[in-house]
């Protein structure tokens, strides 16, 4: 570790300096300095992203994933493309402005169904941020998805040691997930990625790296929650890392990267009943509600515990009012664009390519 260290202080001393603050300080302490830093930045907002969970098919067996291929206990659902749309409008009527549709990684979900889904959200609502999180796609997939009006891309790398991520992705290497992450910004989406917290064989040599790699990559949206053991995967019997790790985790990526936007996520609140809080008051500021209906919520268990399977949408906004308001933090729910994506798009249209102005 110290190696790693003294390498980075050569490349980047101030991430070197942020590390080595984290590994000397206790949790309050560093929870205390993440706050400062993001109130700094994105003031005492929490932005609110509806998540419509609206198919748990998928092609991968992810060792840690309760919706993996080889789990045969999971009923399998697939919403069509009119029903997202009416779930969105129910969320877009309550007030929220952005949108997280997630899913397995299932190429039955053409790029023609999220053009249908995306055409129909914005026929009543232009100006709706559409957040995409279905896994690893073509280029091609990703570039047709943003022309579609996609504007964001969630895609976590899970962990950033090649050795572990290639065992519990079936084989993929994380290259192949760096490389979609590169394709995504390539496509111009505003680019979210992140990891688990708590793996089984995860040092915290590891947990530093994963978050020195979210700084290396420049994300936009840094998602971190803790692995929770599913009983129906190979990894059911693993210990359960107490939610302390997640809140470390959180804090130090918040001073690594002060303008990401950094939800308190679903699986913080799902192993620990004050988790998202917790979160939050470690710079985390973001929350996602889960607007996917009731019909087939329970289907989509990533992990066993989950929080909010019996309370509408609606329900789930009245409730995260009060949460933010524990840490002294306020809800907001306009579109939430990251800083450091707002900076770029105007870079972007100030400094003009030469190609594009062929004098
Ligand atoms: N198919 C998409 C979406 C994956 S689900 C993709 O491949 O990107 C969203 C996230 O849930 C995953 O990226 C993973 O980090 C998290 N997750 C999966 N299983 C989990 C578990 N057992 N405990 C905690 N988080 C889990």
């Amino acid at each position: 570790m110290e190696e790693v260290l003294e390498a980075l202080a050569r490349t980047d001393p101030e991430a070197a300096r942020i590390v080595e603050f984290y590994r000397g300080s206790d949790t309050s302490t560093l929870v205390r300095e993440a706050d400062r830093v993001c109130r700094g930045v994105h003031g005492d907002g929490v932005w609110i992203r509806g998540l419509v969970e609206f198919d748990n098919h998928c092609q991968r067996s992810c060792s840690y994933c309760g919706i993996r291929k080889d789990n045969a206990n999971v009923r399998r659902f697939r919403l069509e493309p009119a029903q997202v749309v009416e779930t969105v409008r129910e969320g877009w009527n309550a007030g929220l402005k952005s949108f997280v549709l997630q899913g397995g990684e299932d190429p039955a979900y053409s790029v023609a169904m999220f053009r249908e889904i995306l055409d129909g959200i914005f026929s009543f609502a232009p100006a709706a941020a559409v957040v995409l999180s279905v896994g690893i796609r073509s280029k091609r997939d990703y570039k047709a998805l943003r022309e579609a009006g996609a504007s964001r891309y969630l895609l976590r790398f899970e962990t950033s040691d090649p050795v572990l991520h290639r065992l519990l992705r079936g084989g993929i290497p994380l290259s192949r997930r760096l490389r979609a992450l590169a394709d995504l910004r390539e496509a111009g989406f505003e680019v979210g990625s992140g990891y688990m917290v708590g793996l089984p064989g995860e040092t915290e040599q590891i947990r530093i790296a994963n978050a020195l790699l979210c700084r290396s990559l420049g994300l936009d949206m840094v998602g971190i929650g803790p692995f929770i053991p599913h009983p129906d995967t190979p990894l059911g019997n693993s210990f359960q890392e107490p939610i302390e790790l997640a809140v470390r985790a959180t804090a130090l990526v918040r001073l690594l990267l002060p303008q990401a936007n950094i939800p308190a996520t679903t699986a913080a609140g799902s192993l620990h009943k004050a988790g998202r809080e917790k979160l939050m008051a470690a710079g985390a500021n973001v929350l996602m509600p889960n607007l996917t209906p009731g019909s087939v919520r329970k289907d989509y268990l990533l992990y066993p515990g989950k929080i909010c399977l019996d309370e509408s949408g609606l329900d789930c906004l009245r409730c995260l009012d009060v949460r933010t308001g524990l840490v002294n933090k306020v809800v907001r729910t306009g579109r939430g664009d990251s800083p450091s994506w707002t900076a770029r798009q105007e870079g972007a249209k100030t400094s003009k390519s030469p190609l594009e102005n062929p004098s």
